[in-house]
């Protein structure tokens, strides 16, 4: 058993986080548990940028095996937008509604609803980046928003294969399909396979 830190106070991203990692032998921390933790700015160019950054961050500033994630929602036909920007589309204090009316409303009229998750785990221990992990998960942008679970565009996200958005959807299939999911899985293969030695991470 060891106890290592989600470096977010997204309490959503927290609970998703316990449910991926529930059966294994840790417990997770969150920054929620760290009050005095500086706030990291989140100014990289890329998804893997930001969630670097977080995690040497929170990792040096805790002492703690620390996992940080960046992650955000693509477009196809705004160019990849809202991408690194998804949490401060509609600007820095507005509501998911307002940043998904945003989003609807720049797609009027267009050609395509692809549109992909993407989320970027990177490990840190001692204030050190170990390795990153990329998780992706395809889908359409519906016309309307549809549901209540979830948080951020769940409910404007249909994923491939299915007919409802990730707001429709149980939290059980979203876990098991979505892009921090499968981030959070080759994160956790890596962890097994190679790090049982590590400081920080045996028990
Ligand atoms: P950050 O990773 O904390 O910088 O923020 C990512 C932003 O992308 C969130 O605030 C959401 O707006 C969006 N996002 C990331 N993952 C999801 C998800 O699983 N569902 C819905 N929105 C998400």
């Amino acid at each position: 058993m060891f106890d290592i830190l989600a470096a977010t106070k997204n309490a959503h991203k927290i609970e998703e986080f316990k449910e991926l990692l529930g059966a294994k032998d840790v417990t997770i921390l969150s920054l929620l548990d760290f009050p005095d933790a500086p706030e990291v700015i989140e100014d990289g160019a890329t998804f893997e940028e930001n969630a670097r950054k977080k995690a040497t961050e929170s990792s040096a500033f805790t002492g703690l095996a620390t996992f940080a994630d960046d992650s955000g929602l693509e477009v196809e036909a705004l160019g990849g937008a809202p991408g690194i920007q998804s949490a401060r589309y509609a600007g820095p204090n507005a509501s998911n509604e307002e940043r998904i009316k945003k989003l609807l409303d720049n797609m009027k009229g267009a050609s395509s609803r692809k549109a992909r998750f993407v989320c970027v785990i990177a490990l840190a221990n001692n204030g050190e980046v170990m390795e990153t992990f990329t998780g992706e998960v395809k889908g359409t942008i519906s016309e309307e928003p549809r549901g209540s679970n979830g948080f951020g565009y769940d409910p404007i996200f249909v994923p491939d294969g299915y007919t409802k958005t990730f707001a429709e959807l149980d939290a059980e299939v979203k876990n098991k399909i979505s892009h921090r999911a499968r981030a959070v899985k080759a994160a956790l293969e890596f962890i097994e396979d190679e790090l049982s030695t590590v400081d920080g991470f045996d028990e």
